[in-house]
């Protein structure tokens, strides 16, 4: 009895033990299409020690003029006057 016991907790600890395994490939296989939002890279509608979004290589502005735009990594819209911690000049 005691053996059976055993077998049964091993094969229960083996099947968790895939499943983990199983939930970590689909997860890692997810698009990175997701953008960081605006909170948590401390954005803000105004420039910051003369860095702004419409000078970010992150940027693309709506449309000509547009005193907004869209980041490639914050989600939404952003101002073209804004500002977050990931600012990286254009070349
Ligand atoms: S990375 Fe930051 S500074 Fe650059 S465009 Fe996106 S929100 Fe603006």
């Amino acid at each position: 009895m005691q053996a059976c016991s055993t077998r049964r907790r091993i094969l229960a600890q083996g099947i968790r033990l895939a499943a983990a395994c199983l939930l970590i490939a689909v997860d890692s296989h997810k698009p990175a299409t997701a953008k960081t939002q605006k909170a948590a890279l401390l954005y803000q509608n105004r420039p910051h020690e003369g860095q702004h979004c419409g000078d970010c290589k992150y940027f693309s502005p709506e449309g000509s003029g547009a005193g907004s735009g869209t980041c490639a990594l914050v989600e939404g819209v952003i101002e073209r006057d804004g500002w977050c911690v990931a600012y990286a000049a254009r070349t």
